[in-house]
């Protein structure tokens, strides 16, 4: 429930409101848009309050229905969020591009990537240290060095790192390394790791699963948000489909109906979503074009010899040309790239 107030509801009176809901147990949260407070009243039983809080002075009017994700809801929050990497700021007018490997696999490898990202006009580098692997024979990512190696690209090229946490026992370690957590498609429902994600300082990147709803991503990321950390941003990967021409179906919709529901950042992972490299230029303009906020893309030195993920990753040179061809789209949309 929102409790929308009056343009000129003086400011000790929306203390009073606000004091008045959290005293009868809810939680509260505050935005404000066109000159107007919007009262979010949180908690199992909140329309109870909607005929009190109708009748206290400053209240213009209550909404009672409210999406099942207050806290990241545009309803509740009518103004876009900016979330802050260490200085990058993700969802404002210009687009972030995350880049690298999809596992950190040498100090040569992260190293050679990073420079050629970074020069490319990446921001960010992705790698993960930990690797969520459909089969418990393949490489499951060189763990604790994985990050020391990370933190080391950092060091060398200024670039904000993005890995994965895949488990709970993880986030302390991940989180003396990275500069944004990354939740992988496999982890999006996993509850106690986002409630655990919520209790922690970084921001999170929170991939959607390959099986989940718009409605599904968007109450994990409340879980996340609930716990304490609004610092999000959701990411459309691909999803599952009866198709079987490309790894996943690059649920495009998913973006403006992400950006009509969020007031947080959303970006897209072509790389994932198709599963070859070729196709990723053209679902990197697509994204752009209907208003992500950004990318995450794989790049590794030698694609064809990668443990992870290789058929996907572009080579240097091709993710620089795509980075040149992206700038005129951003561009006709009003967007930037460095
Ligand atoms: C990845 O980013 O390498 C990854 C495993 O992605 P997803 O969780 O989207 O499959
Ligand atoms: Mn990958």
């Amino acid at each position: 429930m929102i409790a929308v107030l009056e343009k000129a509801c003086p400011l000790k009176q929306k203390a009073k409101i606000v004091s008045f809901v959290e005293s009868a147990g809810f939680r509260v949260q505050v935005s404000e848009h066109n000159d107007q407070s919007l009262i979010g009243v949180i908690g199992p039983g909140a329309e109870k309050l909607a005929e009190a809080l109708a009748a206290m002075p400053g209240v213009h009017e209550i909404r009672p229905v409210a999406p099942p994700y207050p806290l990241v809801s545009r309803e509740h929050h009518p103004e876009s969020t900016r979330v802050k990497v260490e200085g990058v700021t993700v969802g404002g007018t210009e687009l972030v591009v995350i880049a690298g490997p999809c596992a950190v696999e040498s100090r040569e490898q992260i190293l050679t990537v990073a420079n050629a990202v970074a020069a490319a006009g990446a921001s960010m580098l992705r790698g993960g240290a930990f690797k969520p692997r459909s089969s418990p024979y393949s490489f499951q990512g060189m763990g604790k060095e994985g990050l020391e190696l990370l933190a080391e690209a950092r060091d060398a090229t200024g670039l904000k790192i993005v890995t994965e946490v895949v488990a709970l026992d993880d986030i302390d370690l991940v989180t003396q390394y990275a500069d944004m957590l990354q939740v992988g498609a496999r982890n999006m429902q996993n509850f106690r790791l986002l409630s655990a994600l919520g209790e922690q300082p970084k921001p999170v990147l929170l991939k959607r699963g390959m099986m989940a709803t718009v409605e599904e991503l968007l109450l994990a990321a409340e879980y996340i948000a609930a716990a304490g950390n609004p610092r999000l941003i959701l990411c459309e990967r691909g999803i599952r489909t009866f198709e079987r021409s490309t790894r996943n179906t690059l649920d495009i919709c998913a973006v403006p109906v992400l950006k009509e529901r969020t007031h947080l950042p959303v970006i897209i992972d072509p790389s994932h979503a198709a599963g070859r490299r070729e196709l990723v230029p053209a679902l990197s303009r697509a994204g752009i074009a209907v208003g992500a906020d950004g990318l995450i893309v794989e790049v590794h030195p030698d694609p064809d010899s990668a443990v992870s993920d290789g058929r996907q990753s572009m080579t240097h040179d091709a993710f620089a040309d795509m980075m040149n061809e992206l700038r005129t789209v951003a561009e006709a949309v009003g967007r930037t790239l460095v």
